[in-house]
C-alpha cells in the first residue's frame, strides 16, 4: 500500500546516531559540566527503553519532575520509543495542581531531579499518587525522599542491552502529555501523538520556522518541562546539531558562560531570560560572537530588546505557540520583500509574533465570529488548525467543548493581522478590556506605560464599571522615588500620544511587585482579585468611549 512508513520520532534519533555519532550533548549539573556524544546518548537511551519496558511502560504515562539536562533528553526519546507517554510536569507549579495532574494522568512512574525532590515531597500526596510504582532520582545518588520505592537514574539503567529493539509504531500513539498552567481553572491536559510530534519537527526545520542545522550549537532555555521545551530538542537531534543544556534554574553568568565555553549558536527562551542576559551583556565583557540568533517566545518581547540584541549582532526572532499548538504556530521572519524596506518597518514586522509556519491555516474573528480584514487595525480571536494542534482536551470534554470549533482551535488570543500576514497579538480573550462595547488592548497599555523610566513594571486590568461596563486600571512597580501621582499624569499623556483619549486608565496604583504564574507571566486573576471593584470611582473621563455606548 502507498503512503510509507508511520511518521514517529524513531528516524530522528537514528539519523543522529548513525549520521553524527561524535556531535556532542553537553549539560550543565550540579557537579559541574557533563559531556557525551549522540552515540553514547543512543546507546543509553536503548538502555532506558530497555528499563521502561521491563517496568511494564509501554502503553503508559511516564513522569518526568526534571530542568534541562542530558537525562532529560534521553527520556525524550526513550520514553515515546518504546510506546510509552512522556509526561513533562511543570516543577513550578503549586502543589494541588501537581497532585490534581499526576492523578489526572495517572503516571506509572516518575523521574525526579535531586535539587527538586523537596519540592516534589511537599507536593507528594499518597492518594493522588497511587498509579506511581517506582520514583527513579535523576543522578547517581538519591536524596532523602519519603515515599518510594525510590533508585537512581544509572542504576535503573543499568545492565540493559544497548541494541534495544525499537518497536513499529503508529503515528496516532500518545507520545507526550503537557499541562497548560491553568491560569484560569484547574489544568489541561494536550496530548502529542507521534505524528504530531514529526510534524511540528518537520515545520521547525523550514525556513519558515527555526531551522537547526549540524554545525548550530543549540541551547533550550525554554524548560523542558513546558511544551517539550518548544520542541527544540527534537529539532536539533533531526538537525544533528550540538546540544547544550543550562541545568537547574540557570542564571545570566551561568548563560553567558555556556555561550562562551561552547560556541553556542542558537538558544530559545522566553523575555525574560533574554532581559537578563542582555543585562548582564552589557555589564559584563562576554563574547557573543558565536550566538546567530536567539529565539523569544512565550510572552511578547519589548522593542528594547530587539534593539539591544541588535548591537550586539544578534538576531532576536519572535516566535508564537500554546501548549496545544505543540507549541510553534507563528515565527517573526522577514518576507524577502520586506528586506530592503527601512528601518523602522523591519522592526516593526520582527516586532509581531510573526507570520504563521506552513502547515497551519489560522483565521480572526471578532465577536459574532465574523472574520476580520488584514489590516493591522481590526481586532479578533484567532482560530488555529493543522497537524500539530490539538482538537481536544485529554479527558476533559467540558474544556474541549468551549475551546475548539470542530478542528479550529479557538486560541484565547486577540490579534490583529497586517496586509502582509503578520499576526500580532493585542490581548488575551480574557485579559482584553471591554469598554462601552468596544475593546482596549491591556497589553498595548501596558507595553506604552513601561516606557516611561520611572516604571519598573505594569500591568492593566479591566475593572467594572457601572456605566461603561468595564474600565482599564493599571497596576505600577514605580522607580524607588518616583511620585505616583506625576508618573500617572506622565503615563496618561504617553498613552493619549498613540491612543484614543478613551484608552487612559481611569487609575494607576502602586504595587510591589506584579504577581506572576507558574509560567512567568502577570497573574491578573489575582490583580482582578486585589484591585477589581474598588479601584475605581466615579465617572470614567467624558470622552471615555467611542461611539458613546447608548
Ligand atoms: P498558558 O496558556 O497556560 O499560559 P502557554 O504556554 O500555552 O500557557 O501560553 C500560551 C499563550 O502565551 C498564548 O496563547 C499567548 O497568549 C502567549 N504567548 C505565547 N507566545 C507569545 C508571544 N510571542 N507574544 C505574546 N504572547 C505570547
Amino acid at each position: 500500500m502507498p503512503g510509507g512508513t508511520p511518521q514517529t520520532l524513531r528516524p530522528f534519533l537514528w539519523r543522529a546516531a548513525n549520521l553524527y555519532p561524535d556531535r556532542e550533548v553537553v549539560a550543565r549539573t550540579a557537579g559541574g559540566i557533563t559531556r557525551y556524544d549522540y552515540g553514547e546518548m543512543a546507546d543509553r537511551t536503548a538502555r532506558l527503553a530497555g528499563a521502561l519496558d521491563d517496568a511494564g511502560l509501554v502503553g503508559e504515562r511516564v513522569g518526568t519532575f526534571c530542568w534541562n539536562h542530558h537525562r532529560h533528553f534521553e527520556t525524550y526519546f526513550g520514553a515515546p520509543g518504546v510506546g510509552a507517554q512522556l509526561h513533562t510536569i511543570n516543577p513550578l507549579l503549586p502543589d494541588e495542581h501537581i497532585q490534581y495532574i499526576v492523578e489526572d494522568a495517572a503516571d506509572g512512574l516518575l523521574f525526579v531531579d535531586p535539587s527538586l525532590a523537596e519540592k516534589l515531597a511537599s507536593a507528594y500526596d499518597p492518594d493522588a499518587f497511587t498509579s506511581v510504582e517506582q520514583f527513579v532520582v535523576m543522578g547517581e545518588s538519591v536524596p532523602e525522599i519519603p515515599f518510594g520505592p525510590v533508585t537512581d537514574y544509572e542504576s535503573f539503567i543499568e545492565g540493559y542491552a544497548t541494541d534495544y529493539d525499537w518497536p513499529s509504531l503508529s503515528g496516532d500513539r500518545p507520545a507526550g502529555l503537557c499541562y497548560t498552567s491553568g491560569t484560569t481553572g484547574k489544568p489541561k491536559g494536550v496530548e502529542y501523538t507521534q505524528r504530531m510530534l514529526w510534524a511540528h519537527t518537520m515545520a521547525l526545520q523550514t525556513p519558515q520556522g527555526i531551522p537547526v542545522a549540524d554545525d548550530d550549537v543549540v541551547m533550550p532555555v525554554v524548560p523542558m518541562f513546558h511544551v517539550n521545551a518548544w520542541g527544540m530538542p527534537y529539532a536539533m537531534t533531526a538537525g544533528g546539531a550540538k546540544h547544550v543544556y543550562p541545568g537547574p534554574a540557570p542564571e545570566p553568568a551561568d548563560l553567558a558562560a555556556l555561550i562562551e565555553e561552547e560556541g553556542v549558536t542558537l538558544a530559545a527562551g522566553v523575555p525574560t531570560v533574554w532581559i537578563g542576559l542582555l543585562e548582564y551583556v552589557e555589564d559584563n565583557d562576554i563574547d557573543l560572537s558565536t550566538l546567530d540568533r536567539l529565539v523569544v517566545g512565550g510572552a511578547a518581547a519589548p522593542r528594547s530588546l530587539f534593539e539591544g540584541f541588535d548591537r550586539h549582532g544578534v538576531d532576536l526572532v519572535h516566535a508564537w505557540g500554546m501548549t496545544e499548538t505543540s507549541p510553534v504556530g507563528t515565527v517573526a521572519h522577514l518576507k524577502s520583500d520586506l528586506e530592503d524596506a527601512d528601518a523602522e518597518t523591519r522592526i516593526e514586522k520582527r516586532l509581531t509574533q510573526g507570520l504563521v509556519v506552513p502547515g497551519l491555516e489560522f483565521r480572526v474573528v471578532d465577536d459574532e465570529g465574523t472574520e476580520v480584514p488584514w489590516d493591522g487595525e481590526a481586532f479578533g480571536e484567532l482560530l488555529v488548525r493543522g497537524p500539530w494542534v490539538t482538537t481536544e482536551y485529554f479527558a476533559r470534554p467540558d474544556a474541549s467543548e468551549e475551546s475548539f470549533e470542530g478542528d479550529w482551535l479557538r486560541t484565547g488570543d486577540i490579534v490583529t493581522v497586517d496586509g502582509d500576514g503578520y499576526v500580532k497579538v493585542v490581548d488575551r480573550t480574557k485579559d482584553v478590556v471591554k469598554s462601552g462595547g468596544e475593546w482596549i488592548s491591556s497589553q498595548e497599555l501596558e507595553n506604552t506605560v513601561m516606557t516611561h523610566e520611572d516604571v519598573i513594571e505594569a500591568a492593566v486590568i479591566g475593572v467594572p464599571h457601572e456605566r461603561w461596563q468595564e474600565r482599564p486600571v493599571a497596576v505600577v512597580v514605580p522607580a524607588e522615588g518616583a511620585d505616583l501621582e506625576t508618573l500617572a499624569a506622565e503615563c496618561a499623556d504617553l498613552v493619549r500620544a498613540e491612543y484614543p483619549d478613551w484608552w487612559v486608565p481611569d487609575d494607576f496604583l502602586r504595587i510591589e511587585e506584579i504577581p506572576r504564574t507558574a509560567t512567568g507571566k502577570f497573574d491578573k486573576k489575582r490583580l482582578r482579585e486585589r484591585f477589581g471593584a474598588d479601584a475605581v470611582e466615579g465617572e470614567a473621563p467624558a470622552e471615555a468611549a467611542p461611539e458613546a455606548a447608548e
